[in-house]
């Protein structure tokens, strides 16, 4: 009988959950033309962006103008599994993934810990997420843990060439690239499942189109797949949905929900990158400036307590009422975006919502005025509504156009609406090493549940995972944590070793 190492965790809702280390034709015919394919105006993928990663890369003025389509790359072992834009690039890729090592201890931890043992040994786990170094870091990992991998990018723009060079010569079939287009993207997720001689058992997530495609052209795979981790807002909602519908045929977890993600990605990313954004596409400084910011979540509170740090006087618009009382009480005014419009440097929609931002306001911004969005989707501004013919679009850096009124006033568009962290700045390696063991750990539990305790719905991780994800990150800060005595264990009602906090807790 192999060495077996057990985790178990008991949550609050009495669900044991139990990781267990054990020994264990498509339709692309019609492709585009290359401008087709480049054309900077296609909209695709809103989807997947609720978790970040770097968007510079040293191969953005690369001026290979083939597509990697119609490129015939082979790695140094001879495979030509994989399409990236340049394999050549995997020497420079790799030491983006040995940086980003650095800063994923709770993953070099897991490697370490698994010590041979491979708890996903036989997992097939395709997966659609942002291919970045950390992306890459867990690949590995999941690799190391025992599992095939085969992946796609779950977004056009996010892709680093070179990372994605790296982990195709590392053997990976990696299928993604900077700047697809649309068909592009959907070829990739169909090379990543329709392959001969394998068939996945776990998907990976961020966004919802690869489940969707497997749902659409390929259902029959679900028969082996045994669960889904989902990263993102939007996917998640697309789960539930499914769910609500009878239609959701293998067990999910929602990664969206974790307090590992949400209260860290969410916050925290956004507290240190939404200013990189912002400087990096317009050198401005924020000291002084009008701020307006749509929203105050978690991805709102980031950006406000950022933009207050750098001395600019910030203004918070809100549906919710709690949610406008903390901002009001963390010292922000509230007001309507009609009210703030004309005067106003710089406005950052993190609503999740869509239309935030119309045609009107855009109208009424002063000269100038700076136009981003954090939230998931493109839907926020009302992008769509200033491509009229009196309107002129100016592209003066890459991800900033100016967009000019017949009077002369401009407005300074970034990312052409999409998330500005995801699309011009990069996001700390600390924030995602969180949210990626946070999928390392769901991946490993629905891929060794015992049959029966996961059902064809969506959960969330145990809390005691959450918390397990949280201690692995604590030596970084070399951070001491207190233990419960017996006698405060006993007066709080509580197991020594966690969960600490019942399932209601809100952080
Ligand atoms: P959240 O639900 O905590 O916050 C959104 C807030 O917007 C809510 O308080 C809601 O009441 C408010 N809101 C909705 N419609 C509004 C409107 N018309 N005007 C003003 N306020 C409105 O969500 P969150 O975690 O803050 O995430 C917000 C968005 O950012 C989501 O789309 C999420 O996917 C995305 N996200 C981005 C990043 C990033 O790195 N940029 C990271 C995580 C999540």
């Amino acid at each position: 009988m192999p060495n077996k190492k057990k985790y178990n965790v008991n949550g609050d809702s009495g669900i044991k959950a139990q990781i267990q280390f054990a020994d264990q034709k498509q339709e692309f015919n019609k492709r585009p033309t290359k401008i087709g394919r480049r054309s900077l105006s296609r909209s695709i993928s809103q989807s997947s962006t609720d978790s970040y990663s770097s968007a510079a890369s040293y191969t953005d003025s690369s001026d290979d103008e083939t597509s990697p389509r119609d490129k015939q790359q082979k790695n140094s072992k001879g495979s030509s599994d994989f399409c990236v834009k340049n394999i050549k690039q995997a020497e420079f890729g790799r030491r983006e993934i040995e940086i980003a090592e650095q800063e994923m201890p709770a993953l070099m931890a897991l490697r370490k810990r698994a010590q041979g043992e491979k708890p996903l040994a036989g997992a097939k786990i395709v997966g659609c997420t942002h291919i970045t170094a950390q992306t890459a870091v867990l690949m590995e990992t999941l690799g190391a843990l025992g599992a095939q991998c085969r992946w796609a990018a779950c977004n056009i723009y996010s892709t680093l060439n070179e990372v994605a060079a790296a982990l195709a010569e590392s053997g990976f079939p990696v299928f993604a690239w900077k700047g697809e287009s649309e068909d592009d993207f959907w070829w990739c997720i169909d090379r990543c499942v329709n392959v001969e001689g394998w068939q996945p058992n776990m998907i990976l997530d961020d966004g919802g189109d690869l489940t969707h495609w497997i749902y659409k052209k390929y259902p029959n795979m679900f028969k082996k797949i045994k669960g889904i981790v989902e990263e993102s807002v939007t996917g998640v909602h697309r789960l539930y949905q499914l769910s609500k519908a009878g239609k959701l045929c293998v067990p999910a977890m929602n990664v969206n929900d974790s307090v590992t993600k949400q209260k860290f990605d969410n916050l925290y990313c956004c507290r240190e990158s939404i200013l990189d954004g912002l400087k990096r596409t317009t050198d401005m400084m924020f000291g002084g400036k009008q701020v307006v910011v749509c929203g105050y979540g978690e991805v709102g509170k980031g950006c406000c307590a950022a933009l207050k740090a750098m001395g600019s006087i910030v203004y918070v618009t809100e549906i919710d009422p709690i949610c406008a009382l903390q901002a009001c009480m963390d010292g922000f005014r509230l007001v309507k975006l009609n009210e703030v419009i004309r005067q106003v440097d710089i406005v950052i929609t993190c609503t999740g919502n869509k239309n935030v931002v119309t045609r009107e306001h855009l109208d009424r911004m002063k000269n100038s005025c700076i136009v981003c969005n954090m939230g998931h989707s493109n839907t926020e501004i009302d992008v769509a509504s200033l491509r009229t013919p009196e309107l002129t679009w100016e592209r003066v850096r890459s991800q900033v156009d100016h967009v000019i009124w017949p009077d002369g006033k401009r407005i300074v568009l970034l990312a052409e609406g999409r998330l500005l962290n995801l699309s011009c700045s990069t996001v700390p390696t600390f924030v995602l090493s969180i949210t990626a063991t946070t999928q390392a750990l769901a991946l490993i539990e629905l891929y060794n549940a015992p049959e029966g305790r996961y059902k064809q719905d969506v959960y969330l991780l145990p809390k005691k995972m959450d918390e397990y994800v949280a201690s692995l990150h604590l030596p970084t800060f070399d951070a001491h944590l207190t233990e419960l005595t017996d006698e405060q264990a006993k007066y709080l009602g509580l197991n020594k070793n966690g969960p600490f906090k019942p399932n209601y807790y809100r952080y």
